[in-house]
């Protein structure tokens, strides 16, 4: 008989470096799965460039080119949930330190050699305020905040290489203000923290995926990858289980560097039971353009997950700080 136990959903993490997670998930359900891997892909808020002023461009790029790369460069979100509000949220009119970020681009070449410019050029500048709009009510976001929050990515950290955003020649020039902006990949793919989300079940084939197609050998077409060595490969003569389920499912998680592996990890579990979050407002033309709404439904939903991820959470934070 199944105790309380083994109906708990299980965490065993395999791997966590700086920018990566793998670990297996236990005693859920496909459904449950699918929409951890959408959420983390999804709904963890994270800062990216959202708004650009350009003053002088010079270069060979067209400003929309160069507007929309600056946004997918991939800036410190750490404790994103706390550290900054949502722009709808606020109570400013047009930006304000609780709200946003400024970043400054001012690069020009003055040499004979081609020059990059990179995301290392790109300064965190303290947000201007006007002083005829006091923000009435400040929050604790600015408490929250770590050294490098809203800073690229690695900018002059050793051995990571910068992102490259358009080269220039001698005479030209590029200078801009770029506003940064909390958001959700539901509402643009610049603002996921995850590079590549994946998950694997039934390594050894036992729900026998391929009965309906295959085009030689369904062996050869099914390769067994490392995750097999975690599972029996099934017997020879062994009876076809018409009610088998999937319950095991090899996560691997690598982030854009946003955030840590862990925390989108955790925050995923807490993400799918919260209530939905209002749909998105679009205040202010932007020439970024994130075009979508958001979503009303929220992954979970979709997939109509009855899993308990409260203790999904509960379980992660111990493993991962343990790896760690
Ligand atoms: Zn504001």
């Amino acid at each position: 008989m199944q105790t309380q136990e083994d109906l708990e959903p299980t965490v065993r993490i395999r791997e966590l470096k700086k920018d990566r997670v793998n670990f297996v998930l236990g005693n859920v359900d496909l459904a449950f799965a699918n929409s951890l891997r959408r959420v983390v892909m999804a709904d963890i808020p994270t800062v990216a460039i959202d708004m650009v002023e350009i003053e002088v461009n010079t270069t060979v790029l067209p400003d929309e080119f160069i507007a929309h790369r600056l946004g997918m460069v991939p800036l410190n979100s750490s404790n994103c949930e706390e550290a900054i509000k949502y722009t709808r949220d606020c109570t400013c009119l047009a930006g304000c330190s609780y709200c946003s970020l400024m970043l400054v681009l001012n690069v020009a070449c003055h040499d004979d050699n081609t020059m990059d410019v990179t995301s290392d050029h790109l300064d965190l500048v303290p947000f201007p305020t006007d002083p005829e709009q006091q923000n009435p009510e400040p929050g604790e976001e600015l408490t929250q905040r770590g050294e490098l929050f809203g800073q690229p990515v690695g900018k002059h950290e050793p051995g990571v290489p910068p992102v490259l955003i358009c080269k220039i020649r001698k005479g030209q020039e590029l200078k801009m203000k770029c506003t940064a902006k909390k958001g959700i990949a539901k509402e643009h793919a610049k603002w996921s923290p995850c590079s590549a989300v994946s998950f694997e079940y039934d390594p050894h084939n036992k729900l026998r995926h391929t009965t309906h197609w295959y085009e030689k050998s369904i062996k050869e077409e099914w390769p067994l990858s490392d995750n097999a060595l975690e599972e029996e490969p099934p017997r020879e003569d062994e009876a076809f289980d018409f009610n088998a389920k999937p319950n095991k499912f090899y996560f691997e998680v690598e982030t854009d560097g946003s955030l840590d592996p862990q925390e989108v990890v955790m925050r995923a579990p807490v993400k799918q039971t919260a209530p939905a979050a209002p749909a998105a407002t679009s205040g202010g033309v932007s020439i970024m353009g994130a075009a979508s709404k958001t979503a009303s439904k929220r992954p979970c939903e979709e997939a109509g997950s009855t899993s308990s991820d409260d203790s999904l959470a509960k379980r992660l934070e111990p493993a991962l700080r343990r790896v760690k």
